[in-house]
């Protein structure tokens, strides 16, 4: 099918966007990578009145380590995140689970900004700001807020971000002593994940001193598990991780669909609890 019509701007500065959200009153979308808009608008699901490509704003498409976090801007590449070398040696999760999203020619494309603002509940780098404790910078016409992850997914598709609001940066915070890993579960390598999990660990003396973890494709957003992070504290991983993996089960929320049951994606979870804490075990020796 081909899109309704629509009129289509590509402005070069923030100011430009927006004014443009703000005149546009919730009948704009952003253009980023186009992988989810451009199916959505063939599909006709989407009928914006004007797209703002913001493929050519300036000040949005850089990354900036410094000793506390890492700020993506939103219109950096899933790519550029994988094969940066600097990401990988600051913060390696970005890049492990941004190796994770579809195919290379798709990650080409896809954006920051575009993966967080799309929200699907199954997204991998949805799960990973979540886990990290990650901040979206969002700005209007009328000013700046910034919001954590966890407040910023509210359900399948939708966040809290306001229609005239740009995404423009994520600061992902560097812990001191956190190690992270991303698996999951799919079909096919590339497909969405019927179930995806990443957790970071501080192992102190043989000791869980912090945990943190988020999931994908078990309830209607990325889902922070704090009864699991609760399961690890001041225990060994060896110790904690049958309880932690039943911890995680109980407290995820997945649908039944046409790709499996609630109960199915419990015990996918479980088994990835088991799966990254045996990997970060071994990392431990
Ligand atoms: C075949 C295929 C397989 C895929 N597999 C996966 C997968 O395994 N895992 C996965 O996570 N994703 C997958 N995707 C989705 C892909 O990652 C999308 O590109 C992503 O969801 C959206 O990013 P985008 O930059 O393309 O955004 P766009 O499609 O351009 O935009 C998506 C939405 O976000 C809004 N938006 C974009 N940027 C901003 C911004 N800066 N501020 C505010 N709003 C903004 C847009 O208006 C639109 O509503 C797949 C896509 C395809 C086509």
């Amino acid at each position: 099918m081909k899109p309704p019509p629509f009129d289509y701007v590509a402005p070069s500065s923030i100011e430009e966007v927006l004014d443009l959200l703000s005149d546009a009153q919730d009948g704009a979308s952003l253009l980023a990578g186009g992988q989810s808009l451009m199916p959505l608008l063939n599909m006709r699901f989407a009928r914006p009145e004007l797209i703002i490509d913001i493929n050519r704003v300036d000040g949005l498409d850089g990354i900036v380590v410094s000793a506390d976090k890492v700020t993506v801007g939103a219109t950096v590449r899933l790519a550029t995140i994988e094969h940066d070398a600097e990401v990988a040696a600051a913060l390696p999760i970005l890049a492990t689970a941004a190796s994770y999203v579809a195919h290379p020619q798709i990650r080409a494309r896809t954006t920051i900004g575009g993966t967080l603002s799309h929200a699907d509940p199954s997204a991998e780098m949805p799960t990973v700001a979540v886990a990290l404790g990650a901040t979206i910078n969002l700005r209007s016409k009328t000013g700046t807020r910034s919001v954590s992850a966890e407040e910023f997914f509210e359900s399948t598709f939708t966040t809290s971000k306001e229609a005239d609001e740009l995404l423009v940066s994520v600061d992902f915070p560097r812990e001191a002593g956190m190690t992270f890993v991303y698996d999951e579960i799919s079909r096919r390598q590339g497909d969405f994940p019927f179930a995806g999990l990443c957790l970071g660990l501080s192992v102190r003396n043989g000791v869980v001193a912090s945990a943190r973890a988020a999931a994908a494709g078990v309830a209607d957003i990325p889902q922070r598990l704090p009864a699991l992070e609760a399961a690890l504290v001041g225990r060994s991983i060896a110790e904690a991780t049958e309880d932690a993996a039943a911890a995680a089960a109980g407290e995820a929320n997945p649908p039944t669909d046409i790709h499996g049951t609630a109960a199915y994606r419990r015990g996918l979870l479980r088994s990835l609890v088991r799966r990254i804490l045996s990997t970060l075990d071994e990392e431990q020796k």
